[in-house]
């Protein structure tokens, strides 16, 4: 029987489960299995102390994603999340967010981008989170790891790690394939002591859904999480997605029900395009700050409300952990959505929603698609 727990960090796919599998590969010796079974004791005792205070404490954010570098060094044609040519955050910049995002509390910091293993000094931030107490996860898109730069986030003290693969062989879509990365999962496999998540998409227009199902079964065979997710529109709202990615859902769907027991309401009202009635609390226990230090709702609202990280205080966090987001009922930014469960059952929204135009129905917004 293999347990299975809801995903605790994210990309940004719509809605997720995970899997949680025994370490299976045999080279590992038995001194490296007792360390990294430690480790993961470590990183569970803390995950739940932090979401045990975050119940207690509202006035703090329970997850901020934080891009050190716009830059990326692929080129999927659904996402808006990444440029050609920006150049990386100065680290003392980087550094100076961190202790911020310190003093506001923060339980859990993702760096994501972009491609955050392109920044030159990126261990000294995650260093610096760890000096801090929080945790400390990344999203990448894979391509720059090797066994020396795994070793380096070792000892840095990175505690998850997620990477997104969208196919199995790479398309005109998506470059992020099992066949380009498979080496680097094995690497992962043997050297990593931080946890890792791979991330299956559906809907982003790649030849074959169902290899979200292939790439979910390797990842569980090198003994990784595994979440599933549906591509979301250039202002995070639901894309509507066709039978054959209705099929790989409802594929996934089945073989949850046998062994997940916390499937939750919100992916099935996603997969069906239906509203889902929830609290956002972006601004407030979620915060995405931007290259440019600016603080926004998430990647697909950026500008709101566009506070630089400097200059955000308890107060900020207080008006937007109260602001009912109209974009809520057909959101699919699933970190944003996990975060607020802590909050969902508490504090209704009476604040109401200054930004203009934000979308009220499932018709899909102007713009890219997005999936990191
Ligand atoms: S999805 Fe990730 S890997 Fe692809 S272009 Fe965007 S940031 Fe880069
Ligand atoms: S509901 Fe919240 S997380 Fe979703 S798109 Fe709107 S601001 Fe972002």
């Amino acid at each position: 029987m293999v347990p299975v727990e809801p995903a605790a960090s994210c990309g940004q796919g719509i809605w997720a489960f995970r899997i949680m599998a025994s370490i299976k590969l045999t080279t590992r010796s038995l001194a490296t299995r007792i360390r990294r079974r430690a480790l993961a004791a470590h990183r569970v005792y803390r995950m739940w102390s932090r979401v045990a205070w975050g119940l207690m404490h509202k006035d703090h954010p329970l997850l901020v994603h934080i891009i050190p570098q716009r830059r990326c060094n692929l080129a999927c044609t659904y996402c808006n999340e990444f440029d050609d040519f920006s150049p990386p955050v100065p680290v003392e910049e980087m550094l100076r967010r961190v202790d911020q995002l310190a003093a506001l509390g923060t339980s859990v910091i993702t760096i994501s981008g972009g491609e955050p293993l392109l920044h030159p000094q990126l261990d000294e931030v995650i260093a610096r989170m760890r000096h801090h107490g929080i945790i400390s996860g990344m999203i990448t898109n894979g391509y720059l790891l090797m066994p020396e730069r795994i070793e380096r986030l070792n000892r840095a003290g990175l505690e998850y790690l997620q990477i997104s693969i969208d196919n199995v062989q790479p398309d005109d879509v998506s470059k992020k394939s099992l066949k380009v990365l498979d080496k680097k999962l094995e690497m992962l496999a043997e050297h990593a002591d931080f946890a890792v998540n791979i991330n299956s998409v559906v809907g982003s227009g790649v030849a074959n859904p169902e290899d979200a199902i292939h790439i979910a079964e390797r990842a569980l065979a090198l003994g990784f999480t595994t979440t599933l997710g549906i591509i979301h529109d250039g202002s995070g709202q639901l894309k509507p997605i066709g039978e054959a990615d209705r099929n790989v859902y409802e594929a996934t769907k089945k073989w949850g029900k046998r062994r997940f027991a916390r499937f939750i309401e919100f992916q099935e009202n996603i997969a069906y395009g239906r509203p889902h009635n929830w609290r956002c609390r972006a601004g407030a226990r979620y915060l995405y700050i931007c290259e440019d230090g600016l603080v926004h709702y998430c990647s697909q609202q950026r500008g709101y409300p566009g506070i630089p990280l400097a200059k955000y205080s308890v107060a900020d966090i207080r008006r937007e952990y109260g602001t009912k987001k109209d974009c809520a009922p057909f959101c699919t930014v699933n970190c944003v959505q996990q975060i607020s469960i802590v909050d969902n059952w508490r504090d209704p929204q009476t604040r109401p929603d200054t930004r203009a135009g934000q979308p009220a129905s499932a018709e899909p917004a102007a713009g890219h698609l997005v999936q990191s």
